[in-house]
């Protein structure tokens, strides 16, 4: 099966998940893709809450493209209610200007909502890439996450909510997806609103033949990228035995599954590892956890046995 390594093109590094004035953002969408550019990322997405007290922003940054760099259109919806009560957050990458809004004048949930579920499948019937965000942050329980059957993927780490109340990460309730067999992916994110350091910390690096919205749209969905914080994954190789991995110098490599099933390599500058898949007879899955001296991570989409 093609992954981002074996896919043609080259890889695009980007944000997915942004928020601008536009709805709770500080600073106004020029400004913003105006960073991402500087800090030379090739793509974001802005993605403003899509309530109706912030008008049901689906921002359009065209303007703001340059031969090398590109936008898509997204929002984060929300709608419907999770088990502890508070409104669901879920985002869409790739959206139509004239996405129908659910009927949410704010993040206060009410009876007369949309589902998340049937939100999230509307927006995939539209074009987006899904995601369910911020599993942690959010409070997300198993059979919450469960119910958003179009979602392409799981936020996994989100700066943002690691700046903001260290609950950045999302693996617990993407794992036990993956167990249930959910083919789903891995996406890191920035969530920048610029109201404290949560930017420029989680990117999705995405590969395409051509910096372009739809290409970067397509490749996500194919599964074509993996996340990162700071190192970079340059192969995977998976045979009968073990997974060789080939990455900027690390000095961990670690390989996860089902259950406990994990195994890792510790090392100083390691640009490749071996990890043996003896451990992992009885999971249906795998995935690989690269970090460096520093501490900064970047985890592959997962592997099916
Ligand atoms: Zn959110
Ligand atoms: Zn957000």
């Amino acid at each position: 099966m093609t992954d981002a390594f074996t896919a043609p093109g080259r890889f695009l590094r980007g944000n997915l998940h942004t928020h601008s004035t536009r709805s709770d953002g500080v600073l106004p969408p020029e400004e913003v893709c105006r960073r991402y550019r500087a800090e030379g990322y090739d793509f974001m997405a802005l993605t403003d809450h899509f309530v109706g007290a912030f008008k049901y922003p689906m921002v359009d940054t065209r303007d703001f493209r340059t031969k090398d760099f590109t936008t898509l259109i997204g929002a984060e919806l929300h709608a419907g209610t999770m088990q502890n009560g508070e409104v669901w957050h879920i985002l869409a990458v790739g959206l139509p200007f004239d996405f129908t809004p659910p009927d949410q004048p704010w993040f206060a949930p009410h009876e007369t909502s949309e589902s998340a579920a049937t939100l999230a499948t509307r927006a995939r019937d539209a074009g987006a890439f899904v995601a369910v965000a911020h599993p942690q942050w959010s409070g997300l329980t198993l059979a919450d996450a469960r119910t958003i059957e179009a979602a392409h993927a799981v936020e996994i780490y989100n700066h943002g909510c690691y700046a903001g109340c260290d609950r950045g990460d999302g693996f617990a309730i993407n794992d036990l997806l993956l167990t249930e067999g959910r083919a789903l992916s891995l996406v890191a994110t920035d969530d920048a609103h610029f109201s404290e350091p949560d930017h420029f910390g989680g990117w999705v690096m995405v590969k395409a033949e051509e910096n372009d919205p739809d290409a970067i749209l397509a490749a996500l969905k194919a599964g074509h990228h993996y996340s990162s914080q700071g190192p970079e994954i340059r192969r995977v190789e998976i045979t009968d035995k073990a997974v060789v991995v080939e990455c900027s110098a690390a000095t961990s490599v670690i390989v996860q599954g089902k259950g406990t099933a994990a195994r890792a390599i510790h090392g100083h500058s390691m640009t490749r590892a071996e990890v043996l898949l003896e451990r992992f007879r009885n999971s249906p899955w795998i995935r690989v956890t690269v970090i460096d001296a520093a501490g900064r991570r970047a985890w592959t989409n997962p592997y099916w046995l």
